[in-house]
């Protein structure tokens, strides 16, 4: 007996089920399930397309393949729909055993905070804003003419030698003069005075530098000044202003004492010590000389001062015979140390976390 093409047709919807069964046994996740189910029973699919045979049945036999054509579509679909719900099952079973470690820390960034120098510099700028100074700055790179020459430190002058001046390569548009690092922060006081009318009440604060490096000394260090110039303005007035603000910023009494000293930019000129707050105290109140600060002297030396030097005020076009003025200085460093009873000035330049993390915001 011949072989009809319903043998045939039934023949190749048996082999691709057995195609299909094969190829399901091999996917793994939703995408190759469904890539499947298009290639078998999609509108283009192997299975559907043997639909299209029917036509060629015999009428008798149609029937016969519709019943077998339906019942393989039904088991490739029900196939199908199981391994779905396995695939997602498993998806939702993994979803759910997923551990969480709770005991992991967060690496959150960590927070700085800020340097005892510049925690100084603000502070000092509220003080002396306090007590009615402006608060200027100036060019690190400055002028020699200015860093020196009008401040009464002319070429030949061993205040030069003795501040081992950085000098710069390159012409300055003052007076033919070279360019320095500067050595203070009297600059900013030559700068004021030619910029400003007197009145005048500023303190210029910042970076200066010095070719000195030894134990005790940095190349880059920083410096506060003040300058005050006003008709009849004195030496007590200086006294007062330093007594003021000593006792403002380290928060109690503390007198100020004047001793007569030499700078070309000032005179007179004078350095000033401060009463020592750290003193440890008996029941009675009174000091002991047990104090490793002022080493048992009672007193802190703070910086220089004076009455401006006239040749200085002329320089500036300040006309000392109508306007006087005093200036001080002192080192902004050493006042962090003592503020925040640091051991070693090099600590504050050495930038170890360590020690930075001492001081919090
Ligand atoms: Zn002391």
């Amino acid at each position: 007996m011949l072989r009809g093409v319903s043998d045939d047709v039934t023949q190749a919807l048996g082999a691709e089920q057995q195609r299909f069964e094969a190829a399901l046994k091999e996917v793994g996740d939703a995408d190759a399930l469904y890539e499947l189910q298009v290639q078998y029973i999609g509108k283009k699919g192997s299975v559907s397309k043997l639909r299209g045979q029917m036509g060629k049945l015999a009428p008798e036999e149609r029937k016969a393949f519709g019943m077998a054509f339906n019942e393989v579509k039904k088991a490739i679909e029900a196939a199908l729909e199981e391994r779905k719900e396995a695939i997602l099952g498993a998806a939702r079973e993994a979803d759910l055993g997923r551990v969480e470690d709770l005991t992991m820390v967060d690496t959150l960034s960590a927070v700085g905070s800020i340097h005892p120098i510049t925690r100084t510099r603000r502070e000092l700028s509220r003080v002396f804003r306090k007590l009615g100074f402006d608060v200027v700055d100036g060019p690190h790179v400055e002028h020699e003419l200015y860093n020196f020459d009008k401040l009464n430190i002319p070429a030949d002058h061993p205040a030069r030698d003795m501040q081992d001046t950085f000098f710069v390569d390159g012409q300055s548009t003052k007076n033919d003069s070279n360019l320095v690092l500067r050595t203070h922060t009297s600059p900013v006081q030559i700068r004021t005075m030619l910029g400003r009318e007197p009145p005048i009440r500023i303190v210029a604060m910042g970076t200066v530098f010095r070719k000195d490096d030894d134990a005790t000394h940095s190349p880059m260090f920083h410096q506060i000044e003040g300058l005050c110039i006003d008709k009849g303005v004195t030496m007590a007035d200086l006294k007062a202003t330093l007594y003021r603000f000593v006792s403002a910023f380290f928060g109690s009494d503390l007198k100020v004492r004047l001793r007569p000293s030499f700078f070309p930019f000032v005179e007179p000129g004078a350095e000033f010590d401060m009463e020592c707050p750290f003193c440890p105290t008996n029941e009675a109140g009174e000091k002991l000389p047990s104090c490793s600060v002022c080493k048992g002297s009672c007193w802190i030396e703070l910086g220089g001062a004076g009455m401006v030097h006239p040749k200085v005020l002329q320089a500036c076009d300040v006309d000392p015979q109508e306007y006087t003025g005093w200036a001080f200085g002192f080192g902004i460093d050493r006042m962090a140390t003592l503020l925040h009873g640091v051991p070693d000035l090099r600590l504050l330049f050495d930038g170890d976390v360590r020690f930075l993390e001492q001081f919090p915001c």
